[in-house]
């Protein structure tokens, strides 16, 4: 059987208990041939990261000393999981790294020009430390678990803090891993980090752990990825918002793809991307409760794409609107507009446009002030401030006539503007005011997953709801 990649987020190892579950939760899946994945345990990489910063501000022995607090709790974990010898051992590993570190600290103090690669080889030790703890962790729990350093495994370019995966890593992470799992091993190894050809170590950027995951899992023809993280896989609307949300059972990538961009708790389209090139299937679950099925993540042929699967949305959206008559069979004006985006170095998500005028929409308006002079050039300019985009996310918006309609009466009363069938045309996306946003948005989810009569859920009842 090929091996199920099994990666474990910061909060599913951030203290002895989480660690327990892990530990309980690989022993349950050792017939799945398990290759285990851990990122630094939660807050470890935010502290390692800010202790660079003090470094560069040259106090090195309080750049050292800020990491004595995560430091503890790493040997309060293993004093409480661990046989006094095995623990012996890794107080020792931890001890040897804050002296590392500590000279790593005093090098960037006095030549702040080292931080980029020092940078990386100090945040590196966050999930070399959690691999090692959870190696022996787990053979504490009598599963032959073997700790491997991820570096040997990933090779990267050397673009330190978002490195960039080469394609030597296959063969190395198939000759370091095969002979374990050939023996009956279980391999556990750090996310995150890799290194160059000259053995110099590197980061793939923040939550890169997904993403090794799914280069390991690439390179071994996983049978399955799972990603293990604190919410009961992907959600059909915002829990806080929707009372009834509940887990959706199966996405396909391009579905999870929309959905990433709505909600931090969903993998980002790039992490999974070795995933998707190979066809392997990714599992989001919930390591607190680990009984859940979770959302399994699929080829489209085989994500049951006659249906409405979520409804997204990002508050504190801005829209812009720029009205030009120039426009009018005019060409040149779109590249003119976006090239304003681009100065700003600001993120445009939805565009809208008609002959004479051109919506869009950004998440992050702090550039707007110099902005919009430099569009009024181009035309009129309108700003409009909070608002919120609604996204309806399902293959089944393919080749189902009539969910526009549904979705649209069901919210009548309610102004829409910025109507844009996504070019993939698995999502369906609009603007509200914030201020209605949530009764458009419990009233949507009601016609799409609770009404009674609803049958197939691309059937939208089109009952009264009473919000
Ligand atoms: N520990 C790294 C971070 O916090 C990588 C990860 O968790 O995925 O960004
Ligand atoms: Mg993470």
């Amino acid at each position: 059987m090929n091996p199920t990649i099994m990666k474990f987020g910061g909060t599913s190892v951030e203290d002895a208990n989480a660690f327990r579950n892990v530990a309980a939760i690989v022993k349950d899946a050792v017939p799945l041939r398990p290759v285990v994945v851990v990122s630094a345990i939660g807050g470890f990489t935010n502290a390692l990261l800010a202790s660079v910063q003090k470094a560069i501000g040259g106090d090195a022995r309080a750049a050292t000393r800020s990491l004595d607090h995560d430091l503890k709790r790493h040997v309060a974990i293993a004093r409480e999981l661990l046989n006094a010898e095995s623990c012996a051992a890794f107080e020792l590993t931890v001890a040897v790294t804050r002296r590392e570190i500590r000279q790593l600290h005093k090098i960037i103090a006095m030549h702040p020009v080292t931080q980029p690669p020092l940078q990386d080889e100090i945040v590196a030790y966050g999930e070399q430390l959690s691999a090692q703890l959870l190696a022996a962790v787990l053979r504490e729990s009598n599963l032959t678990a073997r700790y491997v350093d991820a570096r040997r495994c990933l090779r990267t370019n050397d673009n330190y803090g978002s490195a960039v995966p080469l394609p030597e890593t296959t063969p190395a992470t198939r000759a370091e891993l095969m002979p374990l799992l050939e023996s009956s091993r279980i391999p556990v190894l750090g996310g995150f980090i890799g290194s160059t050809d000259k053995g110099v170590t590197t980061t793939l950027g923040r939550g890169g752990s997904d993403y090794s995951a799914a280069i390991v899992g690439a390179a071994l023809e996983a049978r399955e990825i799972q990603i293990w993280t604190d919410v009961s896989g992907v959600l059909t609307a915002d829990p806080r918002m929707v009372r009834k949300a509940r887990t959706i059972p199966v996405l396909s990538y391009q579905e999870a793809a929309e959905l990433a961009y709505f909600g931090a708790k969903v993998l980002h389209p790039k992490t999974i991307q070795p995933a998707i090139d190979c066809r392997i299937p990714v599992r989001v679950c919930n390591s607190r409760a680990a009984g859940e099925p979770g959302t399994l993540i699929v080829a489209e042929s085989e994500a049951a794409p006659q249906t409405v699967k979520a409804i997204a949305h990002k508050n504190g959206i801005t829209t812009v609107q720029v009205t030009s008559a120039r426009m009018l069979g005019a060409y040149g004006f779109l590249r003119a507009l976006f090239e304003v985006f681009d100065r700003h170095r600001t993120a445009v998500d939805v565009v809208t446009t008609s002959e004479v005028s051109v919506s869009l929409s950004i998440d992050n308006a702090s550039a707007l002030p110099e902005l919009i002079p430099d569009l009024e050039q181009l035309g009129a300019v309108e700003v409009e401030e909070h608002r919120t985009i609604i996204s309806i996310v399902g293959e089944g918006l393919r080749n189902t006539p009539g969910i526009a309609a549904r979705v649209f009466s069901e919210i009548s009363d309610i102004n829409v503007s910025m109507i844009s069938v996504g070019a993939s045309s698995v999502n369906l996306t609009f603007m509200v005011e914030e201020s209605r946003a949530t009764e458009a948005i419990k009233r949507l989810h009601y016609v799409c997953f609770e009404a009674p009569a609803s049958g197939s859920r691309t059937e939208l009842a089109t009952e009264e709801v009473t919000a």
